[in-house]
């Protein structure tokens, strides 16, 4: 088993737009899952992420310079409002002139999107990213290879679940960025802040945390909606919170 890591290659639906994959054993039929493929206008910029996740997850790059940051969604395949709020930041983002360098990951696991389930291959990615060459670690070796200095990984939470309401969450060591980031968020769009001491202290393999840890300064992003669907609101307040995350660095 291996995989084909592509370079980044020009989109032609979108001039400034470059694609490269981050696995080809990821891929899925998004259109499948209707409560995301009702959500996202069928433009040819998104016909062609749709039709690229079908053979695995699709890394996109926007601009040139400054900071290189990363917006991730769909480490959770049943967390939709955030997949479907990265397709429209990039939409959004596609013709403008960028002073820093965006990567967008919208569907980490194309094919746990399109069965609308919260596990990859019975895996959990926000608990596997510490493992090698899980879906999760490639996303991290990708980030290490892109040299991407700032991660912004967006879920939603139901009610009784954890945390269980709109949140930032964040570390303060060894990345006190990580905490200093979530603050500005909390405060610029009023939602709370949860901010451990350590990254990685009360369980492994979360992609904040496994980024934290090698000193890529990195936050999670949840909005409240039910697992599975799409709750009413949920994607415009992800589309805030991404929004404002990139707002901390001048964008
Ligand atoms: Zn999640």
């Amino acid at each position: 088993m291996y995989n084909i890591i592509m370079d980044f290659e020009k989109v032609e639906c979108a001039g400034n737009l470059e694609m490269g994959y981050i696995s080809n054993l990821s891929g899925g039929y998004i259109s499948r899952n209707t409560h995301v493929f009702s959500q996202i206008e069928l433009n040819d910029l998104n016909k062609f992420i749709l039709e690229k996740s079908v053979f695995g997850t699709p890394i996109f790059k926007l601009g040139h310079g400054g900071n290189r940051i990363l917006i991730l969604s769909g480490i959770h395949g049943n967390e939709l409002p955030s997949q479907i709020a990265n397709i429209r930041l990039l939409n959004e983002l596609a013709d403008k002139k960028l002073n820093n360098t965006l990567f967008f990951i919208p569907f980490a696991a194309p094919k746990a999107t399109m069965e609308n389930k919260r596990f990859f291959n019975t895996l959990d990615l926000n608990r596997a990213a510490h493992i090698d060459n899980s879906l999760s670690n490639l996303i991290i070796q990708k980030i290490e290879e892109l040299g991407i200095c700032f991660v912004g990984d967006f879920h939603s939470t139901a009610f009784n679940s954890n945390p269980g309401f709109e949140s930032i969450f964040s570390t303060k060591s060894p990345t006190a960025e990580s905490f200093l980031i979530a603050n500005y968020i909390s405060r610029d769009i009023d939602c709370r802040i949860i901010a451990l001491d350590s990254a990685g202290e009360s369980y492994n393999g979360a992609v904040e945390d496994v980024c934290n840890v090698k000193g890529i300064p990195a936050i999670t992003g949840e909005v409240l909606s039910p697992f599975a669907s799409v709750g009413v609101g949920s994607v415009e307040r992800s589309l805030i919170q991404m929004k404002s995350f990139l707002s901390y660095f001048g964008i």
